[in-house]
């Protein structure tokens, strides 16, 4: 039933073996830097990289800093922190996706209540998180407070899925009206706009992650990105061990986190930045390609970019007729050496998170019964 697919996606990625869904491409001077961190012997916590790709992230992103982490849960950790989200506060996020975003909340001790997503950019829905405001939330000398939970709302996490912008603006003038913080999951949309402006710089905190499978690797890592500049520099020294600056002397003022990233890892990173413009470039190739294809495709639709972005396409989507669609073509596709996958299991449906407060998830449950991912990497 979907051979038309299959052959296509073979063809775009000029081989008959196994296509999968998002692997990384290095074509620029990832050797040469890695070269050099070994030949220098600074390959561990200290070194130029460090500081240069922090430079040239905050340059690219337009961000005032940047500063970097062992791994965009890391990063989501420390932003939880940063903003002040303490133990039984309640941080509003999406069901729909990955992990990491709940994980660094319950890090913390801080509950997600999960809102609905809007059916345009598959994030948060400005519009659901204020329904769930007006009917929850009370503000008590300046701080929100859930009325029927009795706890503080701190903080709001959307994540912009698969690439695709969520309507941020909207978002953060709700959040302000509240007095609510909110810290970006930017883990996947890194060069994606909003508006002309990178995601990831409207937040109080960002994280970015450059895990394997996302636009540029660090083999692991994340990153913060900021635009007030004292934060930034609170982040720097929560990351390094909270280690007083001296020559020999080691005094630490505070309980610190080893989550600073290698020098070699932000030695792929510079490497793999140089080339962003062209990799997102590909990747947007590919999804023109499926957009013209799906056109012509009965009962699958291509998810595209929401008005007024630009999306990196990290990991492109379609969207199947219903559950037993989205089964058939998991199975055909996967049976035949494309590799494809449902949208991530809805956190509120795992155990950790089942008994966690919800505003319905009407649009989140419509999604997660149609969205398949199909491969996406750089050609
Ligand atoms: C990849 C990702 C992260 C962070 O992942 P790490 O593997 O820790 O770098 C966080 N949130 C989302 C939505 C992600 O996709």
């Amino acid at each position: 039933m979907y051979e038309k697919v299959i052959s296509f996606i073979h063809k775009l990625y000029g081989t008959e073996e196994f296509v999968p869904l998002s692997v990384p491409k290095f074509m620029g001077n990832e050797k040469k830097y890695l070269e050099e961190c070994i030949d220098t012997t600074f390959v561990s916590s200290v070194g130029k990289f460090v500081d240069r790709f922090e430079n040239d992230m905050a340059a690219y992103t337009g961000a005032k800093k940047a500063v970097v982490c062992v791994s965009g849960t890391s990063a989501l950790h420390m932003a939880m922190m940063l903003v002040g989200v303490e133990r039984n506060d309640e941080v509003l996020t999406q069901a729909l996706t990955f992990i990491a975003t709940c994980n660094a909340i319950s890090y913390i001790g801080a509950h997600p209540v999960f809102i609905d997503v809007d059916k345009d950019t598959m994030g948060l829905s400005p519009i659901a998180v204020k329904n769930w405001l007006a009917k929850n939330a009370e503000i008590r000398n300046g701080e929100c407070f859930n009325k029927n939970t009795g706890r503080r709302v701190k903080a709001c996490v959307p994540m912009h899925t698969f690439g695709h912008p969520i309507h941020i603006e909207e978002l953060i003038q709700i959040c302000e009206e509240y007095h609510i913080e909110v810290v970006e999951d930017a883990a996947e949309s890194i060069g994606s706009l909003y508006k002309g402006k990178h995601t990831g710089t409207f937040g109080k905190v960002s994280a970015i992650s450059f895990n394997g499978n996302k636009t540029i690797t660090t083999g692991g890592g994340g990153m913060m990105l900021f635009n007030d500049g004292e934060l930034a520099a609170k982040a720097k020294h929560l990351t390094t061990q909270a280690k007083v600056p001296h020559r020999w002397e080691f005094r630490h003022d505070h309980i610190g986190y080893n989550y600073r990233m290698p020098n070699i890892n932000a030695a792929l990173g510079c490497a793999q930045l140089e080339n962003i413009d062209k990799f997102i470039e590909s990747k947007r190739q590919v999804a023109a390609e499926y957009t013209e294809l799906f056109k012509n495709v009965d009962g699958i639709d291509f998810f595209t970019e929401p008005e007024n972005t630009f999306s990196n396409y990290w990991l492109n989507a379609v969207i199947l007729k219903d559950k037993a669609a989205q089964q058939a073509f998991l199975q055909q596709t996967n049976d035949n050496g494309v590799m494809t996958r449902p949208i991530w299991e809805l956190m509120n449906r795992l155990p950790m998170f089942e008994h966690c407060e919800n505003d319905g998830l009407e649009n989140t449950i419509w999604f997660a019964d149609r969205v398949v991912n199909i491969p996406s990497s750089v050609r």
